[in-house]
């Protein structure tokens, strides 16, 4: 079984009941963090996950809202590991390395005061990262992890994951309009996590900038009929634009349904879903 929690479910406009765009994978004991946005280790503490706790760090892309809390979760990992220093993976698009050390440099000072604070601090914060855009990039005690390239355009390059466990497997969309590498890598998953935003409610917004955003995000129906076309067995909608309003929940699940006729999931942060092996809906050919 895969265990995908959403832990952040916002989008870069602050919200007072969702944190940003971040999900925790859990599977086969190994616990992964896909993107690491705003408040996000508050929500890791509900979902009873720290820093040092953490098996990898996933990266879709480097957008800031995706990206926004890395170096807090990079210090707090550092300084709550109290066994030996074993360096965080971090798996990404190409430029994470550059972003990474560009956050460390920014905590130079902080590193700096504790590591003379602290007798057993020795080194700075250790990580190992892996830039990619496809194939298998992690495959460890019967965890497999696939990565492959998105479209956010101009936003590149971005990435898409699919953590396989048993049998069981869940995709981590991010942020992505319809593509055929997506298709193929959700290809008969057990589910889909997917961000999504209301097109019909964006594009009557005043600002235009606003409105840019619909250029390179699927609205809930493409990513319904993303799920659809992928043959998935539960589609997990969040990184809700704008967010859901209270007592509106179904509305968005209806516009999911008028194109996928499956399971779907979406609510507030915290929500847990549970993809088993065997609920996907194979794809014809
Ligand atoms: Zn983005
Ligand atoms: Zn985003």
């Amino acid at each position: 079984m895969i265990e995908v929690t959403l832990l952040g479910t916002g989008s870069p406009i602050p919200d007072p009941r969702r944190a940003g765009p971040s999900t925790l994978v859990r599977a086969g004991g190994q616990t992964l963090l896909v993107d690491c946005g705003r408040g996000v280790q508050q929500r890791m503490a509900a979902a009873g996950v720290g820093a040092a706790g953490l098996t990898a760090l996933l990266l879709t892309h480097l957008h800031s809202d995706h990206i926004a809390d890395l170096g807090d979760l990079l210090i707090t990992r550092w300084v709550t590991t109290f066994t030996e220093q074993v360096p965080l993976t971090i798996i990404g698009p190409p430029g994470t390395a550059e972003v990474v050390d560009l956050t460390l440099k920014a905590f130079d000072r902080d590193i700096g005061y504790r590591i003379a604070h602290h007798a057993d601090l020795t080194a700075p914060p250790a990580v190992e990262v892996h830039e990619r855009t496809d194939g298998v990039v992690w495959d460890r005690d019967g965890v497999r992890i696939l990565v492959a390239p998105t479209d956010h355009r101009p936003v590149a390059p971005t990435i898409a994951f699919r953590v396989e466990h048993h049998g069981a497997s869940a995709v981590l969309a991010g942020d992505t309009v319809p593509c055929d590498s997506l298709d193929a890598l959700a290809a008969g998953a057990g589910a889909l996590v997917h961000t999504a935003i209301r097109r019909d409610l964006i594009e009557s917004l005043p600002q235009q900038r606003f409105r840019d955003i619909c250029d390179y995000h699927s609205s809930v129906e493409q990513a319904a009929a993303t799920a659809a076309r992928a043959g998935v067995g539960i589609l997990v909608l969040t990184h809700y634009v704008p967010a859901i309003a209270p007592g509106t929940e179904d509305d968005w699940r209806a516009l999911a349904a008028s194109v996928f006729p499956r399971q779907i999931e979406l609510g507030d942060d915290l929500h847990r879903v549970e993809v088993h092996p065997g609920v996907c809906v194979r794809p014809a050919g």
